[in-house]
């Protein structure tokens, strides 16, 4: 998409209502993709997304933009597999591009445990609908021959997993599209729209309080990644939730075609290279919980040396850019979906570090639970209500948690 085409995204911006049927939020890609299908699988477009700033300025623009589903549970294996697949129909969908191009994902195994974990990764992926095999060292040179198998001569390569359906998208235009087609159907959406405070009536939640006056509504959804802890106060609500920094970086253009996702837990970071053939590189969140976006050397150090380790054709290379989004973690690395308690407040929180992934099956099942009353049986384990049974869905999968 060239700057020409991409001012053809046709947003139809409004004055705000004083009422609707569902308020939203929070305009990151968790509160479009609800807002998009409860419009387009429900009906019901009498929906506000209110984002505080633009739309996609959170997580959701900012993250490294890998989509998988070979997780470490099996309920998290059926929800990202089921994201992985909306998410290869949903630039034909909505009509346009994303950028999402199916690149594969090669998870590196550095001892025994962890070739045994890569063995059961693939195993559990297979079980529940994930396509996700072994393979040796060998095999991961066929597929990347840039890794150095001896790792630096201290992080052997000893096998690994590969997941061929794992992709990358350009996040910026996966919110575009999905606000674009959630406005196409009557939604309206409010940038520059802070909500200050959640209106209530006895134990319900009736409304909100926002920078541009109150709005009511029969539901309101919480999808403000980052901030969801202070915003459920709001509604006197204590989240499981503690919100951690995650820095990322990509480098100048690597001459070469590097085709897949490169991870490996050991080493606690994963890289992509970007369509314009700049490195991506993630790592694992920042250890101090807080809010504050600032980047630090000592990432970039700690990190671009773990990277250089297994890539060392990286070892040329120069870091363009470095930035920060803010996470919300939970206890389980599991994210938190549907009903709170608070009779008129849902909310989609806990996305952490792999919550863009997610954004498809998130919203879709979101937008059912709204539009039904019912939670539906995908995201059923992922409820608030787990943490108080004692069914907690501790999820070892993700590379860039711990
Ligand atoms: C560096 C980095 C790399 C990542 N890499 C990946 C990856 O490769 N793959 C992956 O799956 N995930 C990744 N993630 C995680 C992913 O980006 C997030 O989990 C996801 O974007 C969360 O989406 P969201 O819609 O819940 O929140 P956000 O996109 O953060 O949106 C929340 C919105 O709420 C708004 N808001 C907050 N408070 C208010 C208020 N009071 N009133 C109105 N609006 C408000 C914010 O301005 C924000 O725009 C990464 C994250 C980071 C930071």
């Amino acid at each position: 998409m060239n700057e020409f085409q991409e001012k053809q995204v046709n947003f139809k911006w409004v004055e705000p209502k004083k009422s609707y049927d569902v308020i939203i939020i929070g305009g990151g890609g968790h509160g479009l993709a609800t807002a998009y299908y409860l419009a387009t699988r429900h009906n019901i477009t009498n929906v506000a997304v209110l984002e505080r700033k633009y739309i996609g300025g959170g997580n959701s623009g900012r993250n490294t933009t890998v989509i998988r589903a070979n997780y470490g549970i099996p309920e998290a294996v059926r929800f990202y597999q089921r994201s992985l697949e909306l998410y290869q129909t949903l630039e034909q969908e909505t009509g346009r591009w994303m950028m999402h191009k199916q690149k594969g994902i090669l998870w590196m195994a550095h001892s025994e445990a962890a070739v045994r974990q890569e063995m059961a990764r693939a195993e559990i992926n297979t079980a529940f609908g994930a396509k996700t095999e072994y393979v040796t060292p060998k095999q991961i040179h066929e597929i990347c021959p840039e890794v150095d198998l001896t790792g630096g001569g201290v992080w052997p390569v000893m096998g690994g997993s590969y997941h061929p359906e794992a992709a990358t998208a350009r996040h910026d235009r996966v919110n575009w599209a999905l606000a674009e087609g959630a406005m196409k159907h009557g939604v309206h959406v409010h940038q520059g729209t802070a909500v200050t405070n959640l209106i209530t009536s006895g134990s319900r939640v009736i409304g909100v309080e926002t920078t541009a006056g109150p709005m009511h509504a029969n539901v309101v959804m919480s999808a403000v990644g980052g901030h969801v802890t202070s915003l459920a106060a709001m509604a006197g609500l204590r989240l499981p939730i503690r919100t951690h920094p995650l820095q990322a970086f990509v480098t100048n253009h690597y001459e070469q075609k590097f085709h897949p996702i490169v991870a490996s837990t050991s080493l606690l970071f994963y890289v992509s290279q970007t369509a314009r053939g700049e490195m991506l590189v993630g790592a694992e969140i920042d250890r101090q919980p807080s809010y504050s976006y600032r980047s630090g050397h000592h990432f970039l150090q700690t990190c671009s040396h773990r990277a250089i380790t297994l890539l060392p054709f990286m070892r040329q290379l120069r870091v363009l850019r470095q930035w920060t989004g803010v996470c919300d973690m939970s206890p389980d690395y599991s994210p938190i979906m549907g009903f709170t308690g608070v009779d008129g407040f849902v909310i989609t929180t806990g996305w952490g570090t792999w919550g863009f992934k997610a954004i498809p099956a998130g919203g879709e099942q979101m937008a059912q639970l709204i539009a039904t009353g019912q939670t539906p049986e995908l995201i059923a384990p992922f409820s608030l209500s787990r943490f108080a049974h004692d069914r907690t869905k501790a999820d070892r999968g993700s590379a860039g948690t711990h």
